[in-house]
């Protein structure tokens, strides 16, 4: 019965079996290679979708750039129009999509739902956000003219995207790029390529009723040499890359290369520093959710947990014994807290750095290994573990993206847990779990957390649509979602208009004819 409303979920969202664009009539058909994309879940082929070819992608940027033209051209606020009507879709469309996502990434359904719903949270922020594109009007030193300050369009923006949020990292970049005049080309991940061409099935209905080129969303399909078609590329003057260090490292260095802009999100090394007077109501699910969440494949997942001695046989006796309650399995069945990891390469790579952890010294607490049997065919069914090491173990230094969870003790002051929490090449999310308002604001202070997000009481992932997201060291150091996020996918331009008769420059210079 399952496989029949995941069906029925396909066809809702134009999912077929061969996926090139051709069949929606669609302006982004590719005729590549095929990639063939298996659930997780089940093992199951979802579908195929045919990869872009060189010819493919210079009609698409083609599209791309000529639908720029029009739609810089219109007001912003009509703009928000278009995501408003989008955000509507979404919800319309938040069971199929969430399930879609479950299905293809492994996520549970709550988290795949969740997906969907930061979709149309970043949709109404941006609908509000078309009437409040403001620049400023800045004092003149000059006598009879006025500076200001305004931002542009700034053209094609490129999207590269990771595998464990096939749909939200999209929108977080669409709806402000698409408020603020702009286009996008996106490349997601080529393990879940499905979850692309039903969003942009989604958006290219929208445009077409709205008489708008479908140029403004666009598609291109592949793995990374499709990507360095994006990251080579002059038109593209903003390319947004969410993914590992490895991947940032080169996109950020060729972007760079031809005066590009790049918005980086990449991995994470996430901790949370439980002090002596932390709340343990607060501390275990926190950290549990936040590590083996989506089976602890978030680039915000909680990888580490530093604790004070005095309280930590209590606090990871609370942890190991919440371990025991998890449920694992089919994430369609809302019943399992963790799903599948990704694929079988990822289970392997899991498998090694328990491995290594081990080599290390690590004593491992929760035992990991792989799941057999009925219903988890796939082989990518993982069991969370946690392990005991040290914060300078090479293991401990690396993002693993699946549910190995370190623990490591401090002695003495907050200031302790701060440098451990901190010695790291990662910066993304960290949070502190205290009473004591002192450390809480230590941890706060430019003395404390290094990372782009640091919480108090609550955990490491998770993040609300409204603050900027994003974190700095080998993180990446872009921001992207809430807060004044909008303004990279804009160009500034200052502004001098003189209203007076006469021609004075700027320091007082002298120049008489
Ligand atoms: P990945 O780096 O393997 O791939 C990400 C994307 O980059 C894919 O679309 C891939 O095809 C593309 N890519 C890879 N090499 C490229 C190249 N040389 N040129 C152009 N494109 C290239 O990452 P993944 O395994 O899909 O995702 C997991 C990683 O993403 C984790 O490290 C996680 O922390 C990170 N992540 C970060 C954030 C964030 O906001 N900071 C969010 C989600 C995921």
């Amino acid at each position: 019965a399952e496989q029949f409303k995941m069906q029925e979920a396909l066809e809702i969202l134009g999912i077929k079996p061969i996926n090139d664009g051709s069949s929606t009539g669609s302006e982004w058909f590719s005729n590549g290679e095929l990639i063939e994309s298996y659930s997780p879940v089940d093992g199951q082929l979802i579908g195929k979708v045919r990869t872009t070819t060189k010819e493919d992608y210079e009609r698409v940027m083609e599209k791309a750039t000529t639908a720029f033209k029009t739609f810089r051209a219109m007001p912003a606020p009509q703009r928000g129009e278009i995501v408003r009507q989008f955000g509507n879709k979404l919800r319309e469309l938040k069971e199929p999509l969430g399930k879609l996502v479950s299905y293809e990434m492994g996520k549970s359904l709550q988290e795949g739902y969740g997906e969907v719903q930061e979709m149309i949270d970043i949709c109404d922020f941006a609908v509000g956000l078309s009437r409040q594109l403001n620049g400023q009007v800045i004092p003149s030193e000059r006598p009879g003219h006025v500076m200001r300050e305004q931002w542009h369009p700034i053209g094609v923006v490129g999207i590269i995207s990771a595998f464990n949020f096939p749909v939200a990292v999209w929108s977080w970049n669409t709806a402000l790029a698409w408020i603020c005049g702009d286009v996008c080309v996106w490349k997601a991940s080529e393990k879940a390529p499905l979850c692309s061409v039903a969003c942009q099935n989604i958006i290219a209905d929208i445009l077409k009723a709205n008489g708008l080129p479908e140029g403004i969303s666009c598609i291109v399909n592949g793995d990374y040499r499709v990507g360095e078609m994006i990251t080579s590329d002059t038109r593209i003057p903003l390319v947004s890359a969410t993914g590992s260090t490895r991947m940032g490292r080169i996109v950020g260095a060729k972007v760079a290369e031809r005066f590009g802009k790049s918005l980086l999100e990449l991995g994470g090394n996430n901790a949370i520093i439980i002090t002596p007077t932390a709340d343990l109501k607060v501390v275990v699910p926190g950290a549990v959710f936040g590590a083996v969440g989506t089976c602890g494949q978030r680039c915000t997942s909680t990888r580490r947990l530093i604790i004070h001695e005095s309280v930590y046989d209590k606090v990871r006796d609370a942890i190991v014994g919440a371990y025991g309650q998890i449920k694992l399995g089919n994430p369609l069945d809302e019943k399992n807290h963790v799903g599948p990891l990704i694929d079988t390469d990822a289970v392997n790579t899991y498998l090694a750095a328990i491995e290594k952890a081990k080599a290390e010294g690590g004593k491992v607490l929760v035992e990991g290994g792989v799941l057999t049997g009925e219903g988890y065919e796939s082989g990518c069914y993982v069991k969370p573990a946690i392990i005991e090491a040290e914060n300078h173990f090479e293991i401990v230094q690396h993002e693993t993206f699946a549910p190995i969870l370190y623990l490591m003790k401090y002695n003495g002051e907050v200031e302790n847990a701060i440098d451990i929490q901190n010695g790291v090449a990662q910066g993304l999310s960290s949070s502190i779990m205290t009473n004591s308002m002192k450390e809480a604001e230590k941890f706060l202070s430019f003395a404390g957390s290094d990372c782009g997000i640091a919480n108090v009481n609550i955990g490491t992932s998770g993040a609300e649509i409204g603050g900027a997201f994003g974190g700095e060291k080998e993180t990446g150091g872009g921001r992207e979602s809430g807060s004044d996020a909008w303004k990279v996918y804009m160009r500034r331009q200052t502004n001098t208009v003189n209203y007076s008769d006469q021609l004075p420059l700027a320091q007082g210079i002298k120049f008489d004819l």
